[in-house]
């Protein structure tokens, strides 16, 4: 067994950021932790040993070996009692060998916690939700199966990284633009099945899935729609199934584990425009919203719209002390001030429209329309890139970086920095992690204001500006609070807590449930309370086909608030919370 974590990432910055991310996280010693409940250490040990035979000794880690599967951003990374760690940690490089592992898991009741790449940083990373549990690392399954350009999809394994893909892409002269998110990190599969967004035409992830193949908990595999039958032509083209549809049931899911995914992926437009509308108050948001959305239904603009907000703008050009040098957030007097001196917007709207050159520009002009009637104290910009060949296609690379990047598919680590907004470039030992509070909200400008206006000082009672952004879809908006703070500061990490339960009171109140969840808040099983419609059913029959599947519970125990039999006792229920 492996006492040391090895690189994983090929790309040199990737792996580069990858160490740079995990640098100042105490993990050398990493302090064992208690298996989980019910699990002998006996039988941990023979099924550990048996990991080994299947994936050879370099592939199964324990100890400081587990380095990197831990939450770089844990709130309790001092506190051992509460940090989210594995036990060991065990990465398959075949099928077959994944379907072994579950077979020795069965064997012997040991909890896995699959994830394919482990950036989902921000929601905790690769950690745990029931410590102990073994981390299935699915990074080594990383098979581009096929990229079609005729009817642009891909089909991928899930160590697959969006950076992966791109460059698969390129290489092979593709005549497509795959999505990716602001971090190209990931992996394409770990970000799709966690609902995950990108920027562009094919921005919804999860909802450009056709055919997807799933690993259940005792190895059987299955092929979702047109893909359960064999040979099938149309197996990655149509969503359609004779019967009910399964993709959503292994999404955010502890049912199966994706070991094949299709993705749609947008066709090589002629042209490009990159677009972005921004409008000066902070009570602007409201008619940008309600324009927006009315373009969204109507079809005028089909790609994602992602709204900023001018903190958020500020913190990926710099700290907070280049802004503010007082004490705690930035005041609004300051902001205006900062928004006046860089001529930035309260909010940005940006988007990308894609497709031919005529129809691209007729577009632009529609929109220019609306906005100059309805929102006439906004500025629009709209960048044209285009091949002047009627029928030719246009390279991503010649776009510059500012216009392109994320919103024609070339992954990057743009966003990274953002986090780094709390530190003192003074405290050496400072060490910037993030968060956030993703509530889905109807796209209406007065409840987007109203959730603004709620929001807002609740960051600031626990010292942190209004960080918002958020995924503009047809007819609903998915909010990212975002909250970045300092590891080292007990006080800033106690105020990160008590931000986001009181963010969740208030979306509580307004029945706004969540797009993701970070690992620690489904400890509290908080966001699946959420769904209590006729006790809590949504939840009680998901749990009848996890025990018909799992019926050792060994898959991913209470991830997204799902409990196996063998585990419901650690269901933290509000009775429990207030004993
Ligand atoms: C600064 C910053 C910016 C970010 N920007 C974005 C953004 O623009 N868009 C966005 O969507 N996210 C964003 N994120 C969140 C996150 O980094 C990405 O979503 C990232 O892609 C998730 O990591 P991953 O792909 O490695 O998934 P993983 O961590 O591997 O997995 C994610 C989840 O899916 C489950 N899962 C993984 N693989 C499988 C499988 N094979 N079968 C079944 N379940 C599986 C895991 O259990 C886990 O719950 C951002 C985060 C930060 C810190």
């Amino acid at each position: 067994m492996s006492t040391t974590h090895p690189e994983t990432y090929n790309h040199p910055d990737y792996e580069a950021a990858h160490q740079q991310t995990y640098e100042r996280t105490p993990r050398h010693p990493i302090t064992p932790v208690p298996l989980p409940p019910g699990v002998r250490q006996s039988d941990f040990d023979l099924a550990v040993s048996e990991f080994v035979s299947i994936v050879g000794v370099e592939s199964v880690f324990v100890k400081d070996g587990l380095s990197d599967y831990i939450d770089p951003y844990d709130v309790h990374e001092h506190d051992p009692a509460q940090r989210k760690v594995p036990s060991a940690a065990v990465c398959p490089n075949s099928t077959e060998q994944l379907s072994s592992i579950l077979q020795v898991a069965n064997k012997f009741k040991i909890p896995l916690w699959h994830f394919s790449r482990g950036k989902n940083l921000g929601y905790g990373g690769p950690a745990p939700r029931v410590n102990g549990s073994v981390a299935l690392d699915l990074h080594r399954l990383d098979r581009i199966i096929e990229v079609n350009d005729e009817y642009h999809y891909a089909v991928v394994e899930p160590g697959v990284t969006f950076i992966q893909l791109y460059e698969y892409c390129v290489e092979h002269k593709k005549k497509v633009w795959p999505s990716t998110p602001s971090l190209g990190w990931g992996s394409v599969i770990g970000n799709t099945v966690d609902r995950g967004m990108g920027f562009g035409m094919n921005f919804a992830h999860h909802q450009c899935v056709a055919g997807i193949e799933v690993m259940l908990p005792d190895g059987d595999v299955v092929r979702t729609g047109q893909w359960g039958i064999t040979s099938s032509p149309s197996a990655f083209l149509s969503k359609f199934t004779f019967g009910p549809s399964l993709e959503g049931l292994f999404f955010q899911s502890n049912l199966g584990i994706v070991t094949k995914m299709s993705l749609w992926l947008t066709p090589q437009p002629q042209a490009y425009m990159c677009c972005s509308f921004s409008m000066p108050l902070f009570t602007d948001l409201e008619v940008m919203v309600d324009v927006f959305g009315e373009m969204k239904r109507n079809g005028t603009v089909q790609s994602c719209v992602w709204f900023t907000s001018l903190i958020e703008t500020l913190c990926i050009m710099g700290r907070r002390e280049d802004y503010w040098t007082g004490e705690g957030p930035v005041p609004d007097w300051r902001l205006e001030e900062l928004r006046q001196e860089t001529g930035f917007g309260h909010w940005y709207a940006r988007w990308g429209l894609y497709g031919p050159k005529r129809i691209v520009k007729a577009q632009f002009e529609e929109i220019k329309s609306v906005l100059s009637r309805r929102a006439p104290t906004g500025t629009i910009s709209g960048n044209l890139y285009a091949n002047h060949e009627d029928d030719g296609r246009l390279d991503a690379t010649t776009v510059p970086d500012q216009d392109g990047q994320m919103f024609v598919g070339i992954p990057s680590l743009w966003s990274l920095p953002l986090i780094n907004w709390p530190i003192s470039k003074d405290k050496k030992d400072g060490k910037a992690a993030h968060g956030d509070y993703a509530p889905v909200i109807p796209s209406n400008g007065k409840l987007l204001m109203e959730w603004m206006n709620v929001s807002k000082p609740i960051c600031e009672a626990n010292g942190v500006e209004l960080m918002a952004d958020f995924f503009m879809h047809e007819r609903h908006v998915v909010l990212m609070n975002m909250f970045t703070w300092d590891q080292t500061d007990t006080a800033q990490k106690v105020k990160m807590e008590r931000l986001y339960y009181g963010l969740y009171e208030e979306a509580k109140k307004r029945g706004y449930g969540m797009y993701r969840g970070h690992v620690n808040h489904m400890e509290t099983d908080l966001i699946a309370n959420l769904n209590d419609f006729n006790n809590h059913a949504y939840n009680r029959f998901v749990e009848k086909i996890k025990d018909a599947l799992d019926p050792n519970g060994i898959l991913g125990p209470g991830k997204q608030g799902i409990w196996p039999n063998r585990f419901r006792h650690l269901r933290e229920t509000q009775e429990k919370k207030s004993e």
